[in-house]
């Protein structure tokens, strides 16, 4: 029943110039599911699909996915590294400050940076990594009842 999605991400590796490896597919799968994930919950649904996959592995995966664009590294202070499918539309995120949930929102310009930095020093600038802060509805609803 996989085979659509496995043919799938073969063909996003082949586009790249990538070898087409069980852990990049398994990898591509779970993150294809969507969210923004930590490593370790990548590999624990890694290993439902393939057996011994090391963590290690999986790290090599999602860094190479990376380089390539097929997978995109964020770290929100205090937060561990998450890995997401979603790449190339410039995106944010919002994190809870209470529980640490990640949602996405639109990058308000669609195309990157949004922002453009008035005097960036003679940089070129070609991406401002925007992390929003507050409160997700669940926190917000625990909050409400508490007070
Ligand atoms: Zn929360
Ligand atoms: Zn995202």
């Amino acid at each position: 029943m996989s085979e659509p999605v496995e043919d799938q991400g073969a063909a996003l590796l082949r586009a790249r110039g990538m070898r087409v490896t069980r852990p990049r597919l398994a990898v591509l799968q779970v993150l294809g599911a969507g969210g923004h994930l930590e490593v370790d919950e990548i590999a624990t649904a890694v290993r439902t699909r393939l057996d011994s996959v090391s963590t290690q592995a999986v790290y090599d995966v999602l860094g190479a996915l990376s380089r390539a664009g097929l997978a995109r590294r964020i770290e929100p202070a205090g937060s561990p590294a998450r890995f997401e499918a979603r790449t190339g539309d410039n995106h944010h995120h919002v994190v809870c400050r209470a529980c640490g949930a990640i949602a996405d929102v639109d990058c308000v310009h669609g195309t990157a940076p949004c922002l453009d930095p008035v005097g960036a020093g003679g940089f070129v600038v070609d991406e401002a990594e925007v992390t929003f802060w507050g409160l997700c509805p669940a926190c917000q609803r625990a909050k409400a009842a508490d007070d």
